[in-house]
């Protein structure tokens, strides 16, 4: 793309007005920015936000050969959540307060410094994964979403391991693990040794200590599965004996069980 790009305006269905306007892409660019990514990061994490986000909307864009949003016909992309976070130039103001004018023109310097750059494969805009901390290895795609692209690959990383975001963890209650993976699991016994045993079995891993398949509750599931009804961001993980906890990196689950907490199913 070159200055004409000024000039490309990228159909919008507006989940607020509830109709499809028209937003100049560089303008879309901004407010993408700066839904996916904390302003505070650094400029050239920023501008290659920028690029990402750019590439994102040329893809769905109709007028270049994309499928445009599945949700509302005829719209490139909608507002509503359904194609990624779009925060409106309204609630940006609303969250940064005092800041916005700082914010809004670091976040303008990112997307002008980039203007009209897109990553393209083959002269088509690539399909954009992105993530803050990748947990030490990226994923082949085939693992993670059933199909092979090219340029998805496994990457080992050693630099997100001092990410803030590296490891955090939630707490899911039993009787929720057996109703979002549709399971039942054995009570616990205080006769019968570890109350735990039984619930979470033949775990898979493949190099990078991701989890291929577990049996849990008796059931076989893919690691994707358990990361998906559970809503861990990641298929790396372990778990340890002390309540049941799930615990995820930005990469990785661990559930972790205890014999002497009392459980409450
Ligand atoms: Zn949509
Ligand atoms: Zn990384």
């Amino acid at each position: 793309m070159n200055d004409e790009n000024l000039s490309i305006n990228v159909k919008i269905y507006d989940s607020f007005l509830k109709k499809i306007v028209l937003e100049p892409i560089e303008e879309l660019v901004k407010r993408m920015v700066a839904s996916q990514m904390p302003v505070s990061f650094e400029a050239e994490a920023l501008k290659a936000q920028a690029i990402i986000a750019r590439t994102f909307i040329v893809r769905n864009m109709q007028s270049f050969g994309g499928y445009g949003c599945s949700k509302y016909k005829n719209a490139d992309l909608c507002t509503d959540g359904h194609c990624g976070n779009i925060l409106s130039v309204e609630v940006l103001k609303k969250e940064w307060g005092d800041n916005f004018k700082k914010n809004w023109e670091k976040i303008n310097c990112a997307v002008m410094e980039t203007e009209g750059n897109i990553i393209t494969i083959n002269n088509k805009p690539i399909y954009t994964k992105f993530h803050a901390t990748c947990g030490g290895a990226t994923e082949n795609s085939e693992n993670v979403e059933g199909n092979k692209t090219v340029y998805l690959r496994k990457v080992l990383c050693d630099y997100c391991k001092d990410s803030p975001r590296y490891r955090n963890s939630m707490e899911i209650s039993l009787k929720e693990i057996e109703k979002r993976l549709n399971i039942k699991t054995l009570k616990p016994s205080s006769v019968k040794g570890p109350v735990m045993e039984g619930i979470i079995e033949d775990i898979e891993r493949d190099e990078e200590g991701r989890i291929i398949s577990v049996k849990i509750g008796g059931k076989k599931l893919k690691g994707t599965e358990v990361m998906k009804l559970l809503g861990l961001s990641s298929t790396r993980g372990s778990y340890h004996e002390e309540h049941f906890i799930v615990s995820c990196s930005d990469k990785e689950f661990l559930i972790i069980s205890t014999v002497n907490a009392p459980i409450s199913i």
